[in-house]
């Protein structure tokens, strides 16, 4: 396998100013594949710390992720990593997902237990020879050579954990496992952030040295954030909601124009509490556009790069 940095090392030499990276999604068709790639290009002059590209519910993007995510690795200067997920996978499905990605010289990986296919959130079925939680492909992948692993955490728990400190427990045991940082799911609330932070601090100091990296949504849309808040189990502060739902209007369509401005905002002000709170890196949602993303780093003088 090529060796690439780890996502660690990468963050850690960003010197002076706090890094910034960008999660991509494999494109459906062919004309999404475009978008994609100008989004990619677009990024590549920002100089993210790294791209990540997620895995398709269920498994369903396998044969695009590995393909496009080879092509980030092969094709531009841009640092990938890979999500994997457990879901409807056998453990040689797994290991064979990870020698496919080694091939293409992806070394960086995070490790993701995936939500059943259909109902994201319906009953978790383990496949008959596959695992159960995300910490057995911590090991796992970790136990397959050279491998940087990731994993996800959840700044406002969960959604199927009993409680906050279970979910600590859990969280604890992957890096445990072996990840080296993790990427939390989106959150609008910053102390939610610092509260995950202090918890696994307090439950195993050496685990709580380990980078948890905040993902950013730049809201464009009130509808479309509003389904991902419910697929992400995440919620929107009232007072959020209000400034969002202001913005939106009460007209039969949502004022799409003010509700980006006010979404950019409450992005930017997110990003410059996490700056000021120590937030190692902060990793924003694409769907696959540079717009938004750009737009935020450039209120936060992040984008000196940028065409
Ligand atoms: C940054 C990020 C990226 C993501 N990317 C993708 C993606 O690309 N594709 C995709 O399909 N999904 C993705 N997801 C969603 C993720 O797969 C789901 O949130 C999933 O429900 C949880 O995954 P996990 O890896 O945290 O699972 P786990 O860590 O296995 O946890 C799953 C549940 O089991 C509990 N648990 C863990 N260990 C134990 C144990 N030993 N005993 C009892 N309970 C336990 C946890 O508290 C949790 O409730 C992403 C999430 C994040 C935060």
């Amino acid at each position: 396998m090529t060796r690439t940095p780890s996502i660690v090392d990468r963050i850690g030499a960003a010197g002076g100013r706090i890094p910034f990276s960008v999660e991509f999604s494999p494109p459906r068709d062919a004309d999404a594949e475009a978008r994609l790639w100008r989004a990619v290009r677009e990024f590549e002059r920002m100089g993210p710390a790294f791209v990540s590209m997620t895995y398709g519910a269920g498994g369903s993007t396998r044969d695009r992720t590995v393909r496009v995510t080879g092509d980030l690795a092969e094709e531009t200067t841009l640092l990938p990593v890979a999500h994997l997920t457990a879901v409807g996978h056998s453990v040689d499905e797994l290991r064979a997902m990870c020698g496919a990605y080694a091939d293409r010289g992806i070394s960086n990986i995070l490790v993701l237990r995936g939500d059943p296919p259909g109902d994201p959130l319906g009953d978790w079925v383990k496949h008959p020879e596959g695992v159960e939680y995300a910490e057995e492909l911590v090991r796992l992948v970790r136990d397959m050579g050279d491998f940087h692993v990731g994993v996800a955490s959840f700044p406002e728990g969960h959604y199927r954990a009993p409680d906050l400190d279970h979910d600590t427990k859990y969280l604890v045991s992957k890096l445990r496992a072996g990840a080296e940082y993790s990427i939390t799911q989106m959150f609008f609330d910053v102390d939610d952030y610092l509260r995950l932070r202090d918890r696994v601090a307090r439950f195993d100091a050496e685990q709580g040295a380990k980078p948890i990296i905040p993902e950013i949504m730049p809201i464009t849309s009130l509808r479309s954030a509003r389904r991902s808040l419910e697929l992400s189990g995440s919620k929107l502060p009232a007072r959020l909601e209000e400034r969002l739902t202001k913005a939106a209007g009460d007209g039969p369509e949502e004022n799409r124009a003010a509700v980006r401005e006010a979404g950019i905002e409450v992005a930017t002000e997110l990003a410059e509490r996490l700056i000021s709170e120590g937030a190692p890196c902060l990793h924003f949602i694409t769907l696959n556009f540079a717009r938004a993303t750009r737009e935020v780093l450039t209120n936060l003088g992040l984008a000196s790069h940028a065409a």
